[in-house]
This record gives C-alpha cells, sequence and structure tokens, in this order.
C-alpha cells in the first residue's frame, strides 16, 4: 500500500489570544510573519471575553471582535474564533487552548514578550506549555535579553518550544491608538481603514458610553 504523505503532515495553527482593544497594524504584522517563518497554515485571532487581568478603557466585547473581523478579512489565512467572547465567565487560556487541541493538529501560541513575561501567572501554565509551541513577538529593545532570561530561570524544560520573532513594529499598542483618540489624534494606518472608519464613525474610545 502507498504512503499517504499528505495525511501524516501536521496542520500547524497560530492562535493569537489577546484583548484587541483594539486591533492594530502590530498585531496584524506579527500574525502574517508567523505564517511566514513558522510555516503555519493559518492564525486564529482569538478576543477575550472576560480578561483574568483587567484591562483599562476596555471596549465592549463584541465590538472588539467585529473590529477583528474586519481588520481580516481580506486575508485568507487569518481567522476569528468566538470561543472566548461566547465563553461564560473569565477567559483561562487553558481552556482555549484545549478547545484547539486535536490529532494532527500543531499549535503555535503567538504572543508579545510583555504578556509572556506573565505566563508563570496563568492557570495550568505548565499544561500550556506541554501543549503548545510558543512565538513571542518582540516588544522590548533588548534583543530578547530578558525573555532568555526569563525562561532559563522560569520555564526549564520548555526552551525548544519557545521561540522568537523580532519585528520592527513592537512600539505600536492599543494604549497607543486609544490614547491618540482621546487626544483628538488621527490613527491613520496604525489600524486597517476598516477598522479607522468604524471606530471614528462610532466614537469608540472617545465616549465612555462604548466601554463594556
Ligand atoms: P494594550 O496597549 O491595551 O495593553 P496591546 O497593544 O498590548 O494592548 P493586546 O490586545 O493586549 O494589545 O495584545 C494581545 C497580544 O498581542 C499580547 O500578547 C501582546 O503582547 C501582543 N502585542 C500587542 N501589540 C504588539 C506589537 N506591537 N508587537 C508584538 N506583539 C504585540
Amino acid at each position: 500500500m502507498e504512503a499517504n504523505l499528505s495525511s501524516s503532515k501536521k496542520v500547524r495553527i497560530g492562535i493569537y489570544g489577546g484583548a484587541f482593544n483594539p486591533i492594530h497594524i502590530g498585531h496584524l504584522f506579527v500574525g502574517k510573519e508567523s505564517i511566514r517563518l513558522f510555516n503555519l497554515d493559518k492564525v486564529i485571532f482569538v478576543p477575550t471575553g472576560n480578561p483574568v487581568f483587567r484591562k483599562k478603557d476596555l471596549l465592549d466585547k463584541y465590538i472588539r471582535a467585529h473590529l477583528v473581523e474586519i481588520a481580516i478579512e481580506d486575508e485568507t489565512n487569518f481567522e476569528i474564533s468566538y470561543f472566548e467572547i461566547n465563553k461564560e465567565g473569565p477567559s483561562y487560556y487553558i481552556d482555549t487552548l484545549r478547545n484547539f487541541i486535536k490529532d494532527g493538529v500543531e499549535i503555535y501560541t503567538i504572543i508579545g514578550e510583555d504578556a509572556f513575561l506573565k505566563i508563570t501567572l496563568w492557570k495550568d501554565f505548565k499544561e500550556i506549555l506541554s501543549n503548545s509551541n510558543f512565538i513571542v513577538a518582540k516588544r522590548l529593545s533588548d534583543n530578547f535579553a530578558t525573555i532568555k532570561e526569563f525562561t532559563n530561570e522560569n520555564l526549564n524544560g520548555f526552551n525548544k518550544k519557545i521561540f522568537t520573532l523580532d519585528h520592527p513594529l513592537f512600539s505600536v499598542s492599543s494604549t497607543l491608538i486609544r490614547e491618540r483618540l482621546k487626544t483628538g489624534l488621527p490613527i491613520s494606518y496604525l489600524v486597517p481603514k476598516p477598522v479607522e472608519n468604524e471606530i471614528v464613525r462610532h466614537g469608540y474610545y472617545t465616549k465612555r458610553s462604548s466601554f463594556g
């Protein structure tokens, strides 16, 4: 019998969780670079429903998810998951990960350096690291020195599953977008055009009523 090579290849999925409050070009660029550099089949954006660690000025979860949707609509290898949005209670990543674990699937969790440095506070973080590779995207300008030290000190044994991703948009943040909106500055080119249009049209982040 001929070996069926195609069936033995694992599907490589990137899971990119976050508040996306709002989604910006840093998130999108890192998603796309992850596909290119780690040969991923797709990246799934997973907006948080009820973040465990409180976020300031958090827009309603359905609006944040809608902004993700319109940001990725032209990118065939990007998807959105409503798993955390639709789930009651706090958004624990271990629950999200378990939802995506399947035979024939290899998972790469995409995360920024700042968030990765808090991973030991996450529920069941050892189970998370046992079941996922990590792509840690640059957010600090120290050539990943902090991440390497943190990994050696706290995550010994998982080193081979943790990869770094260097990129030029590391200083773009949702905080920056929100601050610019609050002070009446434009956000053009920091978010995709449809996202900009939607935010401006509804006055998101400038009106108190927009927060969930
Ligand atoms: P805020 O400024 O509100 O804290 P944020 O810009 O960090 O938001 P999140 O939605 O909290 O965005 O981030 C989701 C994930 O994306 C996190 O892992 C975060 O570290 C990562 N991330 C955010 N912005 C960037 C960026 N410019 N480059 C790389 N990773 C990023």
